[in-house]
């Protein structure tokens, strides 16, 4: 997971290029160009069956997941802003229980900050879910709970750049925008074969992009790089659109299973999902669940706090309270947030730090995600 940063790629770009400029783009000129040329889509003809082959290929290969069976921008906001930074995976559970609680965007704006963060516990990067509260206000209040129908109007609400607002303009409303994201980059500088700035991603994205079915377009191309043009191994021969690729499969080592590496010259896609692990850091903490009479101890976190402001978890020991020997300890978890790896022993016992709360209520505290993985762990919820 990218702790941060430019996960989506969201930087203003020019008109898309015509054909012609494309074809100049892609074979190279002007940019570093990669090892060889592959049949790019330089006329409209080549363009249409690039288009036409990846749409087939999406419409029976992609991923059945929730937000793909709708076009309500709610929902599909709600999906592109979980998704930021988090595993499909795990925002498929998340996704469903926080539509139950707040189905509408009228629900979320009348909800507390606190109720919204308690159904976001366990997704991460928590100002996400605030500021999803921050503009579902504004849509109530300013567009009687509306979204405007275009990306340039969406990018004014908070938290939505533009990557999210060509999401959602493109799949709600079927704006003929395209989108980036990083699956989106790492195809588009392997198709290419070039290491493409910013502004010449968003150009070739929207060259590329099927206007007939914009939104179906931009989740095929994200989906693509998600699925078969890894990071690490693409899946060449599996790929629906290869053909068009400077990188075609001659010039990748291909392994047994199928899979491709890549050659040492191929150009890094524009941002892989691991982290170098000697930036990672590494901390020990200790903490207690007191948990006694269906109620357990929990202590808030600083609202000002840089980290988790306001949420939920249990106490933690200092240093000279931690207990010995080391065998009292319950249980140890591993939890990683951004670039620290914590090694967590969790010590069952007393103490009297923190407020009591009753375990039937704490489905209405906002919870922090390694809160919620020790009290799983203990069967409290
Ligand atoms: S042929 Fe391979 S490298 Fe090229 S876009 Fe397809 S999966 Fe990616």
């Amino acid at each position: 997971m990218r702790p941060a940063g430019n996960w989506r790629t969201d930087v203003a770009s020019p008109a898309p290029p015509a054909i012609a400029e494309l074809r100049s783009a892609w074979t190279g000129e002007g940019a570093r160009p990669h090892t060889s040329r592959g049949a790019c889509p330089s006329t409209s003809g080549d363009l249409g069956r690039f288009r036409r082959a990846l749409l087939r290929w999406y419409d029976q290969h992609r991923r059945e997941l929730p937000w793909r069976k709708t076009r309500d921008p709610y929902r599909i906001w709600l999906s592109e802003i979980m998704l930021q930074q988090t595993r499909v995976a795990a925002v498929v559970e998340h996704y469903r229980i926080f539509l139950k609680r707040f189905p509408n965007v009228q629900a979320l704006a009348a909800a507390t900050e606190d109720a919204v963060l308690a159904a976001w516990s366990g997704l991460g990067y928590y100002r996400r879910a605030r500021m999803l509260c921050q503009s579902a206000r504004e849509l109530v209040r300013m567009h009687g709970g509306r979204f405007p129908q275009t990306a340039e109007a969406l990018q004014a609400l908070p938290g939505i750049g533009r990557y999210t607002a060509a999401a959602i303009a493109s799949i709600a409303f079927a704006e003929p925008v395209a989108v980036v994201d990083v699956n989106v980059e790492r195809v588009l500088q392997r198709l290419t074969g070039i290491d493409l700035a910013t502004p010449q991603t968003w150009q070739h994205a929207r060259a590329l992009l099927a206007t007939s079915r914009p939104g179906d377009f931009n989740q095929a191309m994200m989906e693509l790089g998600a699925t078969v043009c890894l990071p690490r191994q693409p899946r060449c021969p599996s790929c629906p659109v290869r053909k068009w690729c400077v990188n075609q499969p001659s010039n990748f080592n291909q392994g047994a299973n199928g899979t491709i590496t890549m050659e040492g010259s191929a150009p890094q896609p524009g941002g892989t999902l691991t982290q170098p692990s000697s930036r990672r850091v590494k901390k020990e903490i200790w903490c207690v669940l007191n948990q006694r009479n269906g109620s357990i101890r929990l202590v808030q976190r600083p609202r000002k706090s840089q980290l988790m402001p306001g949420m939920w978890e249990l106490p933690q020991l200092p240093q000279k309270r931690r207990p010995t020997p080391v065998r009292v300890v319950w249980r140890t978890f591993r939890h990683s947030i951004t670039v620290t790896d914590y090694t967590v022993h969790v010590h069952r016992g007393r103490t009297a730090r923190g407020q009591r709360i009753p375990v039937a209520d704490i489905s209405r505290f906002p919870l922090t995600g390694l809160t919620r993985k020790i009290l799983k762990a203990a069967s409290v919820i």
